[in-house]
């Protein structure tokens, strides 16, 4: 199954190789590993995201500088990665983040320009098409999560892909204590993993039994991508005529667009100066169904914090380079302050319950506003 799951995966994406693995975070460690970066190196993360690329940095000894993001689309910026470089610079982590996509075609320029490896962080972009090719082959290795929420999921799992035979011969070992799968394949009874020792690995394998869950989510996906890209058309349109309210922005590359959460941004004056957690909180009640604010900046995320750990005393200044912000993630912040957020769930639903979104966000508008004046 999982050598199934792996063709189907790496055919569905568009590259030659994918190595299934037990989680996104894994893949991420994995795949820096397989690009052998480690101590000294430094690794450039967006200022707004899930703590997993910058803790996966930390794994392997590297020093991962959160930069801000685009106003915009809420991704990654590519002129923030270029003021970040610096000559120990050795990757950059870039995260497609809720429902839009990085500016992947500035960003490899940028990489290109620098000599620096790119890695996609497609945890949250399954299927999304960019320039005619999906995320997760742009870069030298993409990596997705199928975590219980994400677009494709088997309740915890992962993948890493890419088109370069050696870094996949890598990444096989690295998620397999040194092992690739035989070639040809096992016969009946025949174990199927033979010890090659390039690459110092762990076990960081996928199960069978995900494996099986995934390729059945694999069929359904391209179907739920349509569905939710129907509504979140509908939903930016609906949103846009509402005063003091928006949506994200995305390159105009994108061809298709996967959703992880929708994010709504919202002018703070038109509701009466609530927060977005008061915010969240009417509309959950509203819709029955759970809003939420989007990640704090990384300086700001309380999952990511100096630790006086030993296994991060790799010498007392990686230590402290490990938890120093240089870029202060103004964008990430205002965007905090101004966004709320729903899973992608929302979006799978028939079209006329859909018109109750725009619908939650006036009546907050009035709610708000006269509650407050
Ligand atoms: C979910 C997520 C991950 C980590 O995936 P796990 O499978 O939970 O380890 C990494 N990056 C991003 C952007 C994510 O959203």
């Amino acid at each position: 199954m999982e050598r199934r799951f792996s063709e189907a995966f790496a055919d569905y994406v568009g590259v030659s190789h994918c190595i299934p693995m037990a989680s996104g975070s894994s893949a991420l460690v994995a795949a820096l590993a397989a690009l052998d970066i480690g101590v000294g190196d430094e690794v450039i993360v967006p200022g707004l995201t899930w703590v997993a690329p910058a803790v996966a940095v930390t794994a392997v000894n590297a020093v991962p500088v959160p930069v801000d993001v685009d106003k915009g689309s809420l991704c990654i910026a590519s002129e923030a990665i270029e003021a970040a470089i610096t000559p120990r610079t050795k990757a950059i982590i870039i995260v497609h983040l809720y429902a839009s996509t990085c500016d992947i075609e500035q960003i490899k320029a940028v990489a290109e320009r620098y000599g620096i490896y790119l890695i996609e962080d497609c945890a949250q972009s399954h299927g999304t098409i960019y320039a005619g090719q999906k995320v997760g082959g742009h870069g030298h290795i993409g990596i997705f999560s199928m975590h219980q929420g994400k677009p494709l999921t088997s309740g915890e799992g992962g993948a890493a892909c890419t088109n370069d035979p050696e870094l996949s011969a890598r990444l096989e070992q690295l998620r397999a204590n040194g092992r690739r799968h035989r070639d040809p394949p096992a016969r009946p009874g025949e174990f199927d993993l033979v010890e090659i020792g390039d690459v110092l690995g762990t076990n960081m394998a996928l199960s069978e039994f995900q494996a099986a869950l995934l390729l059945d989510g694999l069929a359904r996906l391209d179907e739920q991508i349509a569905h939710r890209e129907a509504a979140l058309a509908y939903l930016e349109m609906s949103l846009g005529d509402i005063d003091g309210v928006g949506t994200v922005s995305r390159p105009e590359q994108v061809d298709r667009q996967s959703v992880y959460h929708f994010p709504v941004r919202f002018d703070p004056e038109s509701f009466g100066n609530a927060f977005p957690d008061q915010l969240a909180e009417y509309l959950t009640a509203e819709l029955g169904l759970p809003w939420a604010c989007t990640y704090p900046p990384m300086n700001r995320n309380r999952l990511w914090r100096a630790s006086e750990e030993r296994r991060h005393a790799v010498n007392d200044q990686h230590r402290s380079a490990i938890f120093e912000f240089t870029d202060p993630l103004s964008n990430c912040a205002e965007i905090h302050r101004t966004t709320v957020i729903v899973h992608h769930r929302a979006l799978l639903a028939e079209g006329k319950k859909m018109e109750a979104i725009p619908a939650a966000f006036r009546s907050a508008r009035e709610h708000f506003h006269s509650g407050r004046g």
